[in-house]
Parts: C-alpha cells; structure tokens; sequence
C-alpha cells in the first residue's frame, strides 16, 4: 500500500493555534513538520492520522541562539541548519558529526530536530546526540510550558513524553566548562540508518573527567544511556583502558535487536567500539579547547 489513507490537512499559524487544534481533534489528530519520518509510515499505512496539522509556517520555531548558560534550538530547525551552524559545531561538535551522515540533502533540507526527537525512532541520530549532552526539551501545551530531561523523555519505542496535545517547542543545550563530544555510526551504506551510533560528551576538569554523558542509538529499544559507563568515567584521568572499559560496560548494557542490519553480537561489538571512539574524539577534543 503506497498511499496514505485519507486526512484532513490544515496549517497552524500560531504554535497556539497548532496547540488548540491537537485539542479539538483529539487522537485522531498528529503534527506534521518534514514529514521525512511521518509521511513514509502514512504512505505504509503504519500511522493513519484523520487530521494533519502543518507546522511548517511557525518561523517562531526556528533558530538556533546562544545565551550565557545554554544555546537554545527551536524545534523546527532543519538538520540542513544544525549541520551548517558554526555556533553549534564550536561548543558541540557532536552535532556537525552526526549531521553529516543523517540521511541526504533531500532529507537534511526538510527534516527538523524536532520531528526527530518526537518520532523517536531508537535508530536516530539526534535523540543519541541531545541526550548525550544532557539536554532539556520545551513541551508546550494548553496549560503552559514545561521542561523534560532527555533522560526522561522516552518512554518506550516511538512514545515520549510529549502528549497528544502537546507540542515540543525548543531544545536547550547547558554550556559547561572544559566540554568536548563526538558521534560515531556505522551504516550499511552512506545515508542510511545506523547499525549502531553512539553519542559521547565529556567535561573535563583540572585534567579528570568531571562528568561524561553517553547514549547509544539503534542499540535497544529506545535511545539508551550507558549510564554504568559514565560513572566509572567521573572522576578520573581520561586514558585509553578507561574508555575501553567503558566500552565493555556499554556492550553489556545495549540491548539490540537482530534485525536486518545485524546480529546480536555483532550489534555489540559494535557497541564496545564505537563507545571507546566516540569517547577518544570527545575528549581530544575538549583539550584542544583548554588548550586554546
Ligand atoms: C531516506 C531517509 C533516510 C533517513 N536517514 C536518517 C538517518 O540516517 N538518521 C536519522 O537520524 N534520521 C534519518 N531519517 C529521518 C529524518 O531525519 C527525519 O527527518 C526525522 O526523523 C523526522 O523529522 P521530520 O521533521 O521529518 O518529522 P515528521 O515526519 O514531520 O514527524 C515525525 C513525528 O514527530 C511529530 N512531530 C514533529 N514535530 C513535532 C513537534 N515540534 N512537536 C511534537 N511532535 C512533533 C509528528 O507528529 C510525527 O509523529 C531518514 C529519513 C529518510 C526519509
């Protein structure tokens, strides 16, 4: 079936209005940003909403800035913008990386950070990248505004904790002293969707590693965060064994699922390596920035 079935379509012009039309609706009723994600699983027959709402007028949404204690992103800023954002690749390089190999321009040009999140795909680049750095999201809704930790934001395959007539507005990402952060994937081929990616982030001071954030994707069933790993990390002096241990907690900790991308094992091994890489270039990268 290559059709979706039929739908009402409307376009918000206001993130209150969007907000007022989720409610009247009700669960029949689903947002559209890029439409990368939502459109492939209506054209499966996989999602069937009667009524689309269209949030690509809300500008509002839209904007990466930076402030003393954080840079904040809208929800609506396209992968496009996150890869070409010299103010995001300088205090989180992690997210040029990962731009970099999300899918193609096609997909870059439309797709959002924000319908990233909010698919919640386990697969997905941008939910390993933000909840590695320790993110929290703004979730708008007829009652007002509230913040949600990234660690608290999924709660099962597909299902976060946006609700039904709620809408995620804006990303904040804590700027914190001596920070540095990579992302690592393997793919099938260029474009595609992990086999297994792994989002690290350290901050590192006085030569140790006060605090680490790691989150593995495509490695369980929801982004996970290979949280025993990162508090062996606390604490101590980065070092090539400490982040091969930390690799070897991250492979015991996954919980892939054979599918066509690959076995078990395999997804694992993944896991060990890709952890220990990820944690090399971030923190490579966070003394080069002490250093200059
Ligand atoms: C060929 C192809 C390859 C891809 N490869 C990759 C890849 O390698 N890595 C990767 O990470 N992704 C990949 N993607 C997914 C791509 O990044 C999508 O753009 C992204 O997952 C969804 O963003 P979107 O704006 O298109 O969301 P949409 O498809 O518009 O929406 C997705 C879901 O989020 C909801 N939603 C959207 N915005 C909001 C909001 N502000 N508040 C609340 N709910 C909202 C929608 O209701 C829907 O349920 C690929 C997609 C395609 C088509």
């Amino acid at each position: 079936m290559q059709t979706p079935a039929p739908f009402e379509y409307e376009r918000a012009s206001s993130v209150d209005g969007a907000i007022a039309s989720l409610q009247e609706h009700g669960a029949e009723a689903r947002l559209i940003a890029g439409g990368h994600s939502l459109l492939p699983m209506m054209k499966l027959r996989l999602a069937t909403p009667a009524f689309l709402i269209d949030i690509n007028d809300l500008d509002e949404l839209s904007y990466i800035e930076e402030d003393t204690a954080e840079v904040r992103i809208g929800a609506l800023t396209r992968h496009a913008e996150l890869l070409e954002s010299d103010l995001l690749a300088g205090h989180f390089p992690v997210f040029r990386d990962a731009e970099q190999v999300i899918a193609d321009p096609v997909v870059r040009n439309r797709g959002t950070i924000g319908g990233s999140l909010c698919q919640a795909d386990a697969a997905e680049d941008l939910s390993a990248v933000c909840a590695a750095l320790k993110a929290n999201v703004v979730i708008k809704g007829l009652d007002g505004e509230r913040t949600v930790n990234m660690d608290g934001f999924y709660i099962g395959p597909f299902t976060t904790a946006v609700g039904a007539d709620e809408i995620l507005t804006e990303i904040r990402l804590p700027l914190r002293q001596g920070a540095g952060s990579a992302h690592e994937k393997v793919e099938r081929r260029a474009g595609d969707f992990a086999i297994a990616a792994v989002s690290a982030a350290v901050w590192l001071q006085g030569g140790t590693i006060a605090d680490a954030g790691i989150a593995l994707g495509a490695l369980g069933p929801t982004t996970i965060m290979a949280t025993r790993a990162e508090e062996l990390l606390r604490g101590k002096a980065p070092s090539e064994e400490l982040f091969a241990q930390a690799g070897e907690i991250a492979k015991e900790d996954c919980s892939p699922l054979p599918d066509g991308r690959g076995p078990v094992d395999y997804k694992r091994h993944l896991a060990s390596v890709l952890t220990a890489r990820a944690l090399r270039r971030a923190t490579a990268r966070a003394l080069h920035q002490e250093a200059n």
